[in-house]
């Protein structure tokens, strides 16, 4: 009999996940497992804030996927997907055709703009990890500009952070820490360095305990970030962000660089699949398939889960991404055996966001942390995420340890 075939789409923290144990729970010869990703390498997307800041080198954020998958179990292809058609099973890729016997879709997030003119064009994202490096080498060259020009154009050295959220305020907690940096290797004056977060909601980190939120905030103003709350972007320009601070008041602030990291929503390659969905995220039923498809599972940023007591959507995050990659493992084992599939039911076991790295805000296991402690275990969730697709070889190659 012809062994089932199983496709997934996508080597992040979703997807990787899922092809680890699916090596694990799948017993010998049960399936083959083929691993579509656009790069060699999978980079972890939690710490491309770092990478974009330049406070950790792009090559320490990424690894190579040959060396945490079993390449007898699995067949890695390296292929960008183009198009995915769940009627008739085949997924293009720029590498060839697939088809699948079953299919999990783990192709991540892609910015959110929500229309906002000229965002697109002319603000960067921190995407993957490639615009990572070009954030970081965009904001370098501002500096070298700036100090090489004759005469000088100061909003070179304003920087503009559109969103307050997770994302948002892990950046800036690098930035604080990387303008000294930078003004001592360009010869610059602190006091020319702009770094200006604007955030449209009327607080920072919506969701967040007050009292960590208060924290956070105090500590990037002690070192320099300025905020703009409840004041919507309206537009971007080749020459910064026009921003509106009242019902007929706009300010336009000039800056060479406006970094959006205000949203994120699922792969458009959702949308065009004809599967339902919502800003390009499937609504799972409770055991990760898609609405209608008994052989699609969606892992990840794809994925929308609502929280039933609180009615809202889990945010999207690396932690759940995992877990899900967990499930849908067992659960296509179970429907590979005749067997039932389970119910993903998330372990949430606490959020820590990081503000450099040598502080970070957090609620772990229900308590409260703040500080040296915080940016501890922000350190020991990430090197907890690289044991579980590599082991201790890839925590000691890719892990971090400077710690208190
Ligand atoms: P990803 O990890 O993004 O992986 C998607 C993969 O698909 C990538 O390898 C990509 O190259 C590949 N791919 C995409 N399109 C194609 C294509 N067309 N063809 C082939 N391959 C493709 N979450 C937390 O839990 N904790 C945090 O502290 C945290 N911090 C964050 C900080 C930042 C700066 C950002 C951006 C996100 C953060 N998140 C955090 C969120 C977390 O990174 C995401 O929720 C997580 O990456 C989702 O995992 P995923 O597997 O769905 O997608």
């Amino acid at each position: 009999m012809k062994r089932p075939s199983i496709l997934v789409l996508g080597a992040g923290y979703g997807g990787l996940t899922t092809v680890v144990n699916l090596q694990k729970v799948l017993g010998t010869d049960a399936a083959d497992i083929t691993l579509i990703n656009k790069n060699e390498y999978h980079y972890e997307s939690t710490w491309l804030h770092e990478a974009a800041a330049g406070t950790l080198r792009p090559e320490q954020v990424r690894y190579d996927i040959k060396d945490v998958i079993d390449s007898v179990k699995t067949k890695f292809v390296q292929a960008t997907v183009q198009a995915i058609d769940v009627q008739n099973k085949k997924v293009t890729t720029d590498n060839g055709v697939f088809t699948y016997d079953y299919l999990v879709i783990g192709l991540g997030f892609e910015g959110e703009t929500f229309g906002i003119t000229g965002l697109d064009k002319y603000a960067l994202s921190i995407a993957n990890v490639k615009a990572a490096r070009y954030i970081r080498e965009h904001i370098e060259f501002q500096f070298a500009n700036w100090s090489t020009e004759a005469v000088k154009d100061d909003s070179r050295l304003t920087i503009v952070v559109g969103g307050a959220g997770f994302t948002g305020i892990e950046f800036l907690g690098e930035l604080a820490n990387r303008v000294p940096e930078l003004c001592k290797e360009f010869d610059v004056p602190r006091e020319k360095v702009r770094v200006i977060c604007v955030e449209a909601a009327p607080m920072v980190l919506p969701g967040f305990d007050p009292e960590l939120v208060s924290y956070a905030v105090g500590q990037l103003e002690a070192k320099g970030i300025e905020f703009s709350i409840g004041t919507p972007v309206v537009e971007a320009t080749p020459e910064g962000v026009n921003i509106k601070k009242g019902e007929d008041k706009f300010e336009f602030i000039k800056a060479g660089t406006v970094v959006w990291a205000a949203g994120v929503r699922g792969s458009k390659l959702i949308e065009e699949s004809g599967i339902e969905n919502m800003r390009a995220r499937v609504k799972v039923d409770k055991d990760l398939r898609a609405p209608g498809f008994h052989d699609v599972f969606i892992v990840g940023d794809c994925a929308l889960m609502i929280n039933e007591e609180t009615n809202r959507p889990y945010p999207p995050t690396a932690q759940i991404a995992m877990q899900q990659g967990e499930t849908i493992a067992k659960n296509i084992n179970e429907l590979i055996k005749g067997g039932e599939t389970v119910e993903f039911v998330p372990d949430l076991k606490g959020t820590v966001c990081s503000l450099g790295d040598d502080d970070a805000i957090g609620v772990v296991f229900g308590k409260k942390v703040t500080g040296k402690r915080a940016s501890f275990m922000k350190k020991m969730i990430d090197n907890r995420a690289l044991y579980m697709v590599g082991g201790p070889s890839l925590v000691m190659k890719k892990g971090k340890f400077n710690v208190l």
